[in-house]
């Protein structure tokens, strides 16, 4: 007999500097998990090769995302690496209303905005790297940001892990294998809260009757 209680979507956030594989692990949970979906956020950044508006990003020029920010149309917003990066309101209600967890690939500016609106519903992962050299070996190994935005983000990471410490969990992606499955456990954890199953109520209630 199989029972299923109904649940309360989480939104789960996965932060680091850039190159230590946030993007990799988000790939990786949706591709196991149906029940998770990404927030796509909006940035005035310009795409990389193979991005794709819409699915990585939605690419907006900058007065368009100004005028979102005036519209209250961002959850959270922030400035990282000098271009505009938010996250739009309406998907993520939509898919927490329909019962479905929300990922986020956000900065710890964003994080602690998104704690402040929502602190019973986030969950916050911060990704470090196994080493210095190997974020720049990954970031280079990317091969997808000229050699001076490389070195922006190297210039950057101390900044982003001084964050570590504000976040709920915190794993060392040495090994992408090991790292995907600490996060998979992570989220089954956080969905088996008692305050996350409001299905309990009343599942209790007709074991206590007898049912
Ligand atoms: P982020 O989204 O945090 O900027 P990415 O997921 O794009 O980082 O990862 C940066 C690069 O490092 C990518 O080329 C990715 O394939 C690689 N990578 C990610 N995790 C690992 C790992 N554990 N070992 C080796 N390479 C990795
Ligand atoms: P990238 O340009 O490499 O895709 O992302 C750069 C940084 O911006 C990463 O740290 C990423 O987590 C962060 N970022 C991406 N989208 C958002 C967003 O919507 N809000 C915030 N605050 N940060 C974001």
């Amino acid at each position: 007999m199989t029972v299923e209680i109904q649940r309360r979507g989480l939104m789960l956030v996965l932060s680091s500097p850039s190159g230590a594989g946030k993007t990799t692990l988000s790939r990786g949970l949706l591709a196991n998990d149906p029940d998770v979906v990404m927030s796509v956020s909006a940035t005035t950044r310009a795409p990389r090769p193979g991005e794709v508006n819409g699915k990585d990003y939605c690419f907006t020029g900058v007065e368009e995302f100004l005028r979102m920010v005036q519209q209250d149309a961002f959850l959270e917003h922030a400035v990282v690496f000098g271009n505009h990066y938010g996250t739009p309101k309406k998907p993520v209600f939509e898919a927490l209303a329909a019962g479905r967890d929300v990922l986020f690939d956000i900065d710890w500016q964003g994080t602690q905005q998104l704690r402040q609106q929502a602190r019973d519903d986030v969950v916050s992962i911060f990704v470090l790297p196994p080493a210095r050299g190997e974020l720049e070996r990954r970031l280079k190994g990317r091969a997808e940001d000229p050699a001076d935005v490389i070195a922006k983000r190297m210039a950057k990471a101390d900044g982003e892990i001084s964050h570590w410490a504000e976040y709920d969990y915190v794993i060392v992606n040495d090994d992408v294998a090991k790292a995907q499955a600490q996060v998979d456990v992570i989220l089954k954890a956080e969905r088996l809260k008692r305050e996350r199953q409001p299905g309990l109520f009343g599942f209790v209630e007709g074991l206590m009757r007898g049912e």
